[in-house]
């Protein structure tokens, strides 16, 4: 399992106050705000649109809206986009771990890391703040000791 010297903190639901996390990481984190005497208030999971739903061309009517019935031979409305010309794509939502408040009233958005890679992050952590402009800040336990990352 775990490396010596590396503590393996396994995806297990805990729940602490009556919230549940996702993992032993997660909830340790939150019991380390709760800790914090600068926080102020703690968010669990707040969401975001990375990218709202938009919409692309319709390939079958080749975004005319409109196609002809090969029963009648006559022009209709696209059995795909009803007429619509195009097709929906679906927003690209987020949820981080944690929205804090400190007491001066500064605000961090906290995604916490396990021991496991997630290919997808670093696009959303880029998305993340190119939509907010601000940083998403990503704390990681590791070798016994909470790292900020840079
Ligand atoms: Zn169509």
């Amino acid at each position: 399992m775990g490396k010596k010297g590396t503590k393996l903190i396994r995806s297990k639901k805990t729940i602490i106050d009556g919230h549940e996390f996702d993992s032993q990481t997660e909830a340790q984190f939150y019991k380390k705000l709760l800790e914090d005497e600068k926080v102020d208030k703690i968010e669990l999971q707040p969401k975001f649109i990375l990218l709202n739903k938009f919409t692309v061309p319709c390939w079958k009517c080749r975004g005319t809206g409109k196609m002809v019935s090969s029963k009648t031979n006559k022009s209709i409305n696209c059995s795909s986009c009803k007429g619509t010309k195009v097709r929906q794509r679906q927003p690209w939502t987020y949820s981080a771990d944690f929205k804090v408040t400190y007491k001066d009233g500064y605000e961090e958005i906290i995604d916490v890391k396990g021991g496991f890679k997630d290919a997808k992050f670093p696009y959303v952590k880029k998305m993340f703040e190119y939509t907010t402009g601000k940083e998403l800040v990503v704390w990681s336990y590791k070798q016994k000791k909470w790292i900020r990352s840079r």
